[in-house]
Order: structure tokens, then C-alpha cells, then sequence
């Protein structure tokens, strides 16, 4: 891809980090443009590829919605940065709400979702009612509802003969990459333990699905690579010796279990399953939560490196699973391989964002944008891969006047233009886990068919975007 020019003159003096100092970088000129403006529709029209994309990679930030971006932005390159996400060529806006439950069929809107509505919407083109994983809604979690007409992106592609992955820093069972390959009434229903206490008539010995944990497996996913070894460690008979673990060895499956061991890991003979934590994978930045009172201050910058080396970075997991996958996959072998679909969440920008963690937040969205960089590296080497980049549904950070006390808890932080950024979340009382907001979020492409995204669309289009249909 050809890089955009930079928007400001003063971009090149903003060294990225090096803003911390009270007397660092205004911003020179009033951040006019560097040079005459130009008019982009040759460039723009050389990137509307008609042809239908081989490969599809969809990187999701969990909770990302303008707001988060904006705030890692600013913090990480100063306002007249840009970040790998801001870069790509195709930029529109996805709406995101889902249903509310309902004994007939007709459905009101619910305007803020959750990642199990919005995820099984791209998913299975159709949306269902929160805490679903792509299957129909009803009256309520406690009923199950239609798996049928809900066959999820990732089994077409399986039955087109790509491969497939699926990457989260949460745990693989969580909500967003369960809707690739599970099909449960409640997201609570990870593994074999949690479905028979909570969702028993979809476990396996009730003839059901299975828990998750054992769909993911069954659908003998290509690359797993994430947290939540608490659910795949579960026994899959009540107090019976066999974990799901053991499940996925006996099928073929190759494990490992730390960034050593993703490392070694050379080719795609077996299905791989990488699980590098217990639950979610740590946050990349050390938290600092705001208060009541104001956390943080002018000068305050958040600490890196809180993430343990034996857990591999959201980058280092995309770059192994663009390798694994994309090995032969743009025309060395040309009818021998059609492709793959892989889907890469950074899913702790929401986690962070409930606990009003806002340099957890922050963290978690740079290590994203480090891995859309390492997919659009890809992106450039293989052009017939579609890369798109968008969030589930935004979240409830927001970018307030200095000094403005506002409700709720806030923080101050210095960005990396010197300058403070103070940021409140305002949709908790007293202390509680921050709600997730109802505003559209960023879709973003590059490649094949990536015009498709301009313009404001539904979630449940992004469904046959990745499917090459649209
Ligand atoms: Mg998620
Ligand atoms: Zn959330």
C-alpha cells in the first residue's frame, strides 16, 4: 500500500513517545497541510480491486469504538500522528445495535449491544439478541433458539476449502472468537462444566453441541491462538479424567502453551492450538484507573511491559498465523490452494475500558494497531488478500474538556505531543463495570472488494464482505 501523505507539517517533528516534556511539541502552524492539497481520485480509484479477495483477514478491536481510537492516537503519536489503522484506503461506518428478546418474531432494537450480538451479526449475517452466539433470538437466554440458517462465516469458508483461524488476547471461548465456530444460547457456556450447569440442554451428553470449548475443536479450527486453558482444561464428562485439551490432541491437534513454543511451530501439517493463559492474556500496559477524584496528572505516562514474555504479543500470534495460514495461499500453487479466513481480536480494549482502566486501554489498542500493521505488511506482499479493520461496538471513554470535573471517574495523561488529554467514563455508578455505548464504529479495508465498506452500513453486511459477495 501506498502510504498517505502526512496530514500536518509539524508531523515529522513529533517524535512518537518523546512528547512527556511540558515544553515538547505545539503544534506549528496551526496544523495546516505540509504542502498544497491534492486531489486523491486516481490513487483512490487504483485500489477498487473487483475481484473476489482469496484471503480475508478481519482484525476486531473489541469495545474500539472512535473514541478509544482517538484516545491511543492522540496518547501514542500526538494529534497529527496516524496509527496502521488510520492508513488504510476505505474508510466507513458500521452501525451495531442487536435485538432485544421477544416472545414472537418481531424484535425491538436494542441500541447498545453486546460482543455476542455483534460478533454472531458478521458472523451469520443476522442478528440475535445479547449473550447469543450465532443462533437465533427468542424470549430469553434461558431458551435456546435457532441454529439453523445461522452457518457462520468461517464454516462457508471451511466448505470452500480455505483454511481458517481464529486469534483473541481473551480467552478463545469468549464471545467474540466463539461465534466463529460455536453455536450456544448463552456466551456464559465456554466449557464442558459451564454448559452443563448453565446451558444443560445444549451439552453433549443431552445431545446438544457441546460447550464452546469442544465446538471450536470440533470444527478442527486450523489455528487457535489465545487465552482460557480454564475451559479447555475442563473435564468433558462430569469428574471424568478426558479434558477438552485432550479432545483436541486425540483429533490431531498440535498444542502449545507459550511463546517458545508458538515460535517453534513451522508449518500447518496439524491443526494448531496455542493457549498462553489461564484466562484472558495480560494487559500489555500496567493499569491506571480513573476516579472519582481525577487520576493521573499532566505529566503522567502509562507503563509498559506488563505483559509476561511467555505470552506472545497480539502481533507476534498474527504474524505466526498470517505465516501458518497464507503459507502457499497466493498462487505458488495455483487450484491447489483457495485461501484462508482468519479473524484477530484485540479484545481487552473493551475489558480495559469496563474497569475504566484507561492505560490498559490505550495499551491494548496500540498492541492491536501493531498487529493490523503486521497484517497489512502481509497485505502488501499477497494483493489478493482483503484486510478489513473494525470494532463490535464502542465503549465508554471519552475525550473531556481539562479540568471540567466531569461525572463519573476521570484521568489526565500526558500525550505525546506534551500536551494533557483528560478522559471520563460516565456510564457506571458508584464503581461499577463501565457499559458499552451505542454509537456506530470505524470499518476500515484495504484489497479486494474494500471499496464495499465506504459509506454507513449495517453490521450484518460486513457478513457478505467477508465472504467475498459484496
Ligand atoms: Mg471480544
Ligand atoms: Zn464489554
Amino acid at each position: 500500500m501506498k502510504r498517505p501523505r502526512a496530514p500536518f507539517a509539524i508531523v515529522a517533528a513529533l517524535a512518537v513517545g518523546a512528547g512527556a516534556g511540558a515544553a515538547g511539541a505545539a503544534l506549528a502552524g496551526h496544523g495546516r497541510p505540509a504542502e498544497r492539497p491534492r486531489d486523491d481520485s486516481a490513487r483512490l480509484a487504483r485500489q477498487i480491486d473487483p475481484r473476489k479477495p482469496r484471503n480475508v483477514v478481519l482484525m476486531l478491536g473489541d469495545g474500539m469504538g472512535d473514541s478509544e481510537i482517538t484516545l491511543a492516537r492522540y496518547y501514542a503519536k500526538g494529534a497529527g500522528g496516524r496509527l496502521n489503522m488510520d492508513r488504510l484506503p476505505f474508510t466507513g461506518a458500521m452501525s451495531t445495535y442487536s435485538l432485544k428478546p421477544a416472545t414472537g418474531t418481531e424484535h425491538l432494537p436494542d441500541y447498545v449491544p453486546d460482543s455476542a450480538s455483534t460478533g454472531t451479526a458478521w458472523a451469520t449475517g443476522r442478528r440475535t439478541i445479547d449473550g447469543r452466539i450465532s443462533q437465533g433470538p427468542n424470549a430469553g437466554a434461558s431458551t435456546p433458539g435457532a441454529n439453523a440458517g445461522y452457518r457462520t462465516v468461517l464454516e462457508r469458508a471451511q466448505r470452500a476449502g480455505k483454511r481458517v483461524g481464529d486469534v483473541s488476547t481473551a480467552e478463545l471461548t469468549d464471545a467474540t472468537p466463539a461465534v466463529l465456530a460455536a453455536h450456544v444460547s448463552q456466551r456464559s457456556c465456554q466449557g464442558p462444566s459451564d454448559t452443563r450447569a448453565a446451558c444443560p440442554s445444549e451439552a453433549k451428553a443431552a445431545g446438544g453441541l457441546g460447550s464452546i470449548a469442544e465446538q471450536e475443536i470440533d470444527h478442527h479450527v486450523d489455528v487457535l491462538l489465545g487465552g482460557g486453558r480454564q475451559r479447555f482444561s475442563q473435564p468433558l464428562e462430569p469428574g471424568g479424567p478426558e479434558t477438552v485439551t485432550d479432545r483436541a490432541l486425540d483429533s490431531g491437534y498440535r498444542y502449545v502453551g507459550d511463546a517458545a513454543g508458538l515460535s517453534g511451530v513451522r508449518g500447518l501439517r496439524r491443526p494448531l492450538l496455542g493457549l498462553f493463559a489461564s484466562g484472558h492474556m495480560t494487559q500489555e500496559y500496567e493499569p491506571l484507573l480513573a476516579t472519582e477524584a481525577g487520576a493521573g496528572g499532566v505529566g503522567t505516562r502509562c507503563v509498559e511491559g506488563n505483559r509476561p514474555a511467555a505470552e506472545p504479543s497480539l502481533a507476534a500470534m498474527t504474524r505466526k498465523a498470517l505465516r501458518l495460514l497464507g503459507d502457499g495461499a497466493s498462487g505458488r500453487r495455483p487450484g491447489r490452494e483457495r485461501g484462508f479466513f482468519l479473524q484477530v481480536e484485540g479484545a481487552s480494549i473493551d475489558k480495559r475500558a469496563h474497569a475504566a482502566d484507561v492505560c490498559g486501554e490505550i495499551g491494548e489498542t496500540v498492541a492491536f494497531d501493531r498487529a493490523v500493521g503486521v497484517a497489512l505488511r502481509f497485505q502488501r506482499r499477497h494483493r489478493d488478500t482483503l484486510v478489513v479493520v473494525t470494532a463490535d461496538h464502542a465503549q465508554a471513554v471519552q475525550i473531556v474538556p481539562e479540568g471540567s470535573s466531569p461525572a463519573g471517574v476521570s484521568a489526565t495523561l500526558a500525550t505525546a505531543d506534551g500536551a494533557p488529554i483528560e478522559v471520563s467514563y460516565g456510564t457506571a455508578a458508584g464503581g461499577g463495570s463501565q457499559q458499552h455505548t451505542g454509537s456506530e464504529v470505524r470499518i476500515a479495508a484495504i484489497g479486494p472488494r474494500a471499496a464495499n465498506v465506504l459509506g454507513v452500513g449495517d453490521q450484518t453486511e460486513l457478513f457478505d464482505t467477508l465472504l467475498g459477495r459484496r
